[in-house]
């Protein structure tokens, strides 16, 4: 059943809600997720750049020791012509190779070129050092007459023809001239100063590359924290929207339909249209249940209340506490309408009665058809004083229906009475019936009370 309604219904939709809500919230997910793995990267890049600071020092050292225990070993040579100080010098440029692993290592720094030329200044100042301390050891070798097939490097050196011509001391003299000389040290000093400006770039490097990957962290975590914030206040919105949207009016509908109450129009398009539906089907109901009830109550020909409500409402009236008076009225010699003018115009007459009935009484009494040409009237509020009332009532009734200014054939009414002081007693229907059967036996068309 569609709900009628003049204006169409507004309302947001639950179905375009959820979608909306799902839609942002994946969004935002989606944002938050892209947001970490960035920040991830970042916190990467730090970390690494953290990492080649520490080598770069670690790298200094190295090479600072490695260069220092070579110029050590070159220059113990020389000094005491140990060949053991030639086997631990080229043990460590071709075993241990700190210096040469350090200068590899340092080639694979991503750098521009005014850094890479410290690198190549150093390693070229390096290979020259290298000779100059391999000619030393050739010197040392020559004057000693040392076998150095073993040692290739110094092996192949071959002399400058005036170092061939100076004898034994000389040669050696010469050889320690070379590496305590200050062109050595210079060469040293140029090396370790190469070495430190480069790794001092790299540093630099490293640390703008830190900064620049702390600040893009930074800005990624604010970013995260308003993703966050949104999602926080986006969940609170959609709380809100089911208490107000489905919950409020889900409790208010169930309580209205308890209390069998119209629904309010609240919440959602969709609960909306469902208390408009119920709310049709609510009236729907009433109209047809009010109308059941007063066919069920009513007197199809006459339209006052028929026998059986008439009974309910003395039962309702036997626990009242208030003085009343019944009525039992009979047509007289009513057959004689039917057969002299037809049962349509005896119906007219019984509907004429009933009519003057409920003209001549309160609204709050009670007149009642009770049986094919019998009436009731329970009169409320009324005491034994009130008699000549009734019954000048009745008077004029029966006046009426013997001068019928319609159509209608002329009738009149025996009334029978009875008062109660107290509700609707057990004996009032026998009493008021009696005083009717008084009125019926004395002639008719009059009125008497039941006389205790
Ligand atoms: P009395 O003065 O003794 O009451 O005489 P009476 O002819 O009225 O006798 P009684 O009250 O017993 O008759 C009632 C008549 O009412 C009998 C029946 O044919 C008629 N009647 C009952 N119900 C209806 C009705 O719905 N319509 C019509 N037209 N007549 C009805
Ligand atoms: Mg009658």
């Amino acid at each position: 059943m569609k709900p009628e309604t003049k204006a169409p219904i507004k309302g947001i939709r639950l179905r375009t809600l959820n979608i909306t809500m799902i839609t942002v919230s994946c969004i935002l997910y989606i944002l938050l997720i892209v947001a970490s793995v960035h920040a991830l990267k970042k916190y990467d890049i730090m970390v690494s750049s953290t990492d080649d600071y520490i080598v770069c020092e670690e790298d200094a050292a190295l090479i600072a020791d490695a260069s220092n225990y070579l110029t050590e070993q070159i220059r113990l040579f020389t000094v005491t012509t140990d060949l053991a100080y030639v086997e631990n010098y080229f043990t460590e440029v071709y075993t241990t190779k700190r210096r040469d692993t350090v200068l590899e290592h340092l080639k694979t720094y991503d750098v521009d070129s005014k850094t890479s030329a410290y690198l190549q200044t150093a390693l070229d100042h390096s290979n020259q050092l290298m000779d100059m301390e391999i000619y030393s050891m050739r010197l040392v070798a020559a004057a000693k007459d040392y076998d150095m097939s073993e040692f290739p490097d110094v092996h192949n050196t071959a002399l400058l023809s005036e170092d061939e011509s100076l004898n034994p001391e000389e040669m050696i003299e010469k050889a320690r001239d070379m590496v305590f000389s200050s062109a050595y040290q210079d060469f040293k000093t140029s090396i370790t100063g190469n070495i430190s400006s480069f790794l001092n770039d790299v540093v630099d490097d490293t640390q703008k590359k830190q900064q620049k990957s702390t600040r893009q962290l930074k800005q990624t975590m604010k970013g995260q924290q308003i993703l966050i914030s949104i999602l926080f206040i986006e969940n609170i919105l959609v709380f809100f929207l089911i208490i107000k949207l489905i919950i409020n009016p889900l409790q208010i509908y169930v309580n209205n339909i308890k209390n069998e109450k119209r629904l309010e129009i609240t919440g959602s398009y969709e609960f909306k249209y469902l208390a408009l539906t119920y709310n049709n089907i609510f009236e729907l109901n009433a109209a047809n249940e009010s109308m059941l009830r007063h066919q069920a109550e009513h007197d199809p020909l006459t339209g006052i209340i028929n026998r059986g409500a008439f009974d309910q409402l003395r039962q309702l009236l036997k626990t009242k506490f208030e003085p009343l008076a019944l009525l039992i009225i009979d047509v007289d010699k009513f057959k004689l309408v039917n057969d002299g003018y037809g049962h349509e115009i005896g119906d007219q007459v019984l509907q004429k009665v009933a009519k003057l009935l409920e003209d001549s009484f309160r609204a709050t009494d009670f007149p009642a058809r009770i049986g094919g040409d019998e009436f009731a009237v329970i009169v409320t509020n009324v005491t034994v004083e009130m008699k000549s009332m009734i019954e000048n009532k009745i008077n004029s009734l029966n006046e009426m229906l013997l001068h019928p200014t319609d159509d209608l054939p002329a009738v009149s009414l025996s009334v029978g009475g009875a008062f109660s002081e107290c509700g609707f007693a057990d004996e009032l229907y026998k009493q008021a019936d009696s005083a009717l059967y008084e009125v019926k036996n004395h002639g008719r068309c009059g009125c008497r009370f039941y006389q205790g």
